[in-house]
């Protein structure tokens, strides 16, 4: 019996159990290591020794061997079942090859061979463009000629799959990074009709989880090399990313509790001692310290947050200023920035218009700042923003003048009421090719009738050089800088009593 079960072979074997005669009849299942036994005493089979009973037997015995052979079809049956919904699983529609979830499933045992590897996310730049002008049917199979021609750099163990529109993902075998790197640049030079962005993440086997690498080659992706189309990932990226994810969690929410402030820099006339104007900076109350532009502008700029912050800093100028005209001052008009960010959207200008509306402050009380960079690209909505705003009385200033590109163009362009030269311009006074320039600035403007104001006036020096030259207005460390609320409104004179 023990050698029939090794081989497999069903069978029968008397022995005795608990004092009695019995037969012990086993039938292999061939599904694993299943078996059917059955016991029978030999007392019963006597009863059976009737041909009837003997025959009624042998079709329980053969019913049983059917039933037996059945289980055994329907699991070779589900076997192959099972086969073909993995590969369905497993493959990608658009390409023919593999999926990211054969990745995700088989990336683990690939990586349990002792050796380095590395998770690289390539992706088609513009892929909506080149669908756009070439349709779907050609792009779909310029991905799959790529899909192919990934596959050939492969060697044994490595693997490519497409994971989504336009996405691929490599699995890749080095040993140094120089050789990585060179098989990365070799992989951009693929297709000459294509171009890619690629994010590498050099796999540390300590912490294997698929959706983490996957995450990592993009935190990769979004830091490329300088001049190059792939970036590499490292923990000071990451952690760059988090610190970026959890900023914009905080300002989010200094949003909703209205922790952003405008701060005004006075603007002087000629004098050096008249307040003409002011500009609103905007300050973060930021638990217990005050923060700067600078540390959160461009990433609201980046992600949108700019209409918040933006319309927060106008509501609090016209909150302020309409706190100064009760308090019998007489208020200067103040110049909020504007980011080049939303200047072509109508509705969020007309949406900053309605904030003036409401706080009920009469036009000249504000002025919009423009920097030059917004110039670029989008001229002729730009150009609409800017008359519809004059229109209604606001007075537009060209911010930053000379940082840009196109300087000359954009003033000739567009009507702008008071150009403010940058602070680059101003440090340069001392030196003569400077002052040239800056002469020549001042002079422009006025012939095209606008004012000038000079930013970032430091020094005496400068002061009485921009004097000399016909700068109307002055703002800049030298005069004063920005402030709270505060400390500006002390510097507002009272309204002249007329009696
Ligand atoms: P900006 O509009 O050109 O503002 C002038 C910047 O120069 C201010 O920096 C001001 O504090 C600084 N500044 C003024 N005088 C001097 C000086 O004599 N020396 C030096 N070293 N700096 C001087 P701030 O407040 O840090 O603002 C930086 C930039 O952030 C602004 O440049 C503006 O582009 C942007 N910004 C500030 N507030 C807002 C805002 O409410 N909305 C938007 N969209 N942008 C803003
Ligand atoms: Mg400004
Ligand atoms: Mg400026």
């Amino acid at each position: 019996m023990e050698q029939n079960l090794k081989n497999g072979e069903s069978g029968c074997q008397k022995f005795k159990y608990d004092g009695q005669e019995v037969y012990l009849y086993y039938t292999y299942l061939e599904y694993k290591d299943w078996w059917i036994l059955t016991k029978i005493e030999e007392q019963t089979l006597q009863q059976f020794s009737s041909p009837l009973s003997t025959m009624v037997f042998r079709v329980s015995i053969a019913l049983m061997i059917f039933s037996s052979i059945d289980c055994l079809v329907v699991y070779l049956k589900s076997k192959k079942i099972n086969a073909k919904i993995r590969q369905k699983t497993y493959t990608d529609d658009i390409t023919e090859g593999k999926n990211d979830v054969y990745l995700k499933y088989n990336i683990n045992r690939i990586l349990e061979k002792d050796a380095r590897f590395a998770l690289v996310s390539l992706e088609i730049i513009n892929l909506k463009g080149l669908i756009t002008v070439l349709g779907v049917k050609t792009v779909n199979q310029m991905m799959k000629d790529l899909y192919q021609k990934l596959e050939s750099t492969l060697r044994k163990d490595e693997v490519v799959v497409h994971s989504y529109l336009g996405e691929y993902k490599l699995l890749l075998e080095y040993n140094t990074q120089p050789e990585l790197m060179q098989r990365i640049e070799a992989l951009d030079a693929l297709d000459a009709k294509l171009k890619f962005i690629m994010g590498v993440y050099p796999i540390d086997k300590s912490d294997i989880n698929y959706e983490d690498m996957c995450a990592y080659t993009n935190v990769a992706k979004g830091n490329l090399l300088p001049e190059c189309s792939y970036g590499f990932y490292t923990k000071e990226l990451h952690q760059k990313e988090v610190d970026q994810v959890q900023l914009e969690e905080s300002i989010r929410q200094g949003i909703a509790n209205k922790e952003f402030k405008a701060w005004f820099q006075p603007k002087y006339a000629s004098d050096g001692k008249t307040v003409v104007g002011a500009e609103a900076l905007v300050r973060w109350y930021r638990e217990d310290s005050i923060v700067g532009p600078y540390v959160f502008i461009p990433l609201c700029e980046a992600n949108g947050l700019i209409k918040e912050i933006d319309s927060l800093v106008l509501e609090d100028v016209c909150f302020n200023l309409n706190q100064w005209i009760k308090e019998g001052k007489n208020p200067v008009p103040v110049s909020v920035n504007l980011s080049r960010n939303y200047l072509d959207d109508s509705s969020f200008i007309r949406h900053l218009k309605q904030i003036i509306a409401l706080h009920q402050i009469p036009q000249h009380f504000i002025e919009f700042e423009v920097t030059e960079s917004a110039m670029v690209g989008n001229e002729k909505e730009l150009k609409e923003t800017i008359e519809m705003l004059h229109g209604k009385g606001f007075k537009i200033l060209l911010d930053d003048f000379g940082v840009g590109y196109s300087s000359i163009k954009t003033v000739s362009d567009l009507h702008f009421d008071t150009i403010k030269i940058d602070k680059s311009f101003v440090d340069g006074i001392g030196k003569k090719r400077w002052e040239k320039i800056i002469e020549y600035t001042i002079d422009l403007s006025k012939q095209l009738d606008m004012d000038v104001v000079a930013e970032g006036v430091e020094t005496k020096e400068q002061y009485e050089f921009l004097l000399k030259c016909g700068c109307n207005v002055f703002q800049g460390y030298y005069f004063g800088k920005p402030m709270d609320t505060e400390h500006f409104s002390s510097l507002l004179y009272p309204v002249k009593s007329t009696t």
